[in-house]
């Protein structure tokens, strides 16, 4: 074991302070990581503050982990001391279930386990990226492809592929229709990432004040979902929607913008149920689907496509000692668009 610094909530809804954690030695297939950069994710402050119900303290929060190898152990084949590398929402997975057979470990029959707020195999308790190292099996470790730096690739890591996903799933591409719900972390990497892949890409914001940003990220159009008439006006338009918004959202007046056949998929998380009319899906045969963040090959594979097509996050770097406020911040939607948290700092 090896003691190592990081930020952590001590309890619910506490703010995050400095202490420090025990990593275990590198076992067989292990890499030791040398964090250097951890992107604040929403569902980061979600779980530190119990929003989804009973949770693990201490909590080292951070699943969006760029760092560059330091060990490995005697078993791994994949990298080697000095690889720059990444580590995502998942740590661990049965790896013998048809899910984890298919590449979709996140739906693990057996059991996933989470970066953070999560139990491992050897029973001790995860401790995510808000923190000097890491210790992570190399199967659950992916490679930053060189023509991406550290700090815009961190976010990638969940906010990335959270959107590259549904989006590759559901077929954004050239002569499609796509349109982001909300402008924040997740939507303005949906953004790109729909506009790389060829997608007409339109963004549907509370009001209009990122506009000039979205445009500048790859949108073709802008729209205030504030503004009735905006529903009136696309009324039938899309091919897909994807919803990155966490806040309660009217899904039934999204659903009437889709065209027959359309699909939204929502990626976001809000705390509370929706109510739901659902003649708003039967009504043009349309779906209502959701998609969680994505594969370990999947998400290799999104951080390829975005090295190639130079992706990467927008980002306010920050030192760790600015964790609480960040985190007012992104509640308050005042970030543009993903904090990083130079782990140097910690
Ligand atoms: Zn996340
Ligand atoms: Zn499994």
């Amino acid at each position: 074991m090896t003691t190592v610094a990081a930020y952590a909530a001590p309890a619910p809804k506490a703010p995050l302070e400095r202490t420090t954690i025990e990593r275990r030695a590198v076992r067989e297939f292990d890499v030791l990581i040398d964090i250097k950069f951890a992107g604040i994710c929403h569902s980061d402050i979600h779980q530190a503050r119990e929003g989804w119900g009973e949770a693990i303290f201490p909590m080292v929060p951070g699943h969006e982990i760029a760092g560059i190898v330091s060990e490995v152990g005697p078993g791994v084949t994949k990298f080697k001391v000095g690889d720059r590398v990444g580590v995502g929402c998942l740590v661990d997975s049965c790896r013998e279930c048809d899910n984890c057979k298919a590449g979709l470990e996140q739906h693990c029959t057996g059991g996933s386990v989470g970066t953070y707020n999560a139990i491992g195999k050897d029973g001790e308790p995860t401790y995510g990226g808000y923190s000097t190292h890491v210790v992570v099996d190399e199967n659950f470790t992916v490679r930053i492809p060189d023509g991406l730096s550290l700090d815009v690739a961190a976010p990638l890591l969940c906010a990335g592929i959270t959107t590259y996903s549904p989006l590759k799933q559901w077929g954004a591409g050239p002569g499609k229709k796509v349109a982001v719900v909300g402008l924040g972390g997740l939507g303005h990497m949906g953004v790109k990432i729909a506009h790389a892949l060829g997608a007409e890409v339109t963004v549907l914001s509370q009001s209009l004040r990122k506009k000039d940003d979205g445009l500048k990220l790859g949108a073709d159009h802008y729209y205030a979902t504030s503004d009735p008439k905006t529903f009136e006006e696309l009324a039938g338009s899309f091919d897909l929607i994807v919803s990155t918004v966490s806040a309660p959202l009217d899904f039934g007046a999204y659903l009437s913008l889709l065209k027959t056949g359309g699909a939204l998929v929502n990626v976001g998380a809000p705390e509370e149920p929706i109510a739901l009319n659902l003649f708003s899906l039967i009504g043009g045969n349309k779906t209502l689907a959701g998609s969680m963040i994505g594969g370990i090959a999947e998400t290799q594979e999104m951080l390829d496509f975005c090295a190639e097509h130079g992706i990467g996050s927008e980002i306010e770097l920050i030192g760790a000692s600015e964790i609480n406020e960040a985190y007012e911040r992104v509640i308050s939607s005042d970030v543009r668009y993903r904090f990083v948290i130079d782990t140097a700092t910690i």
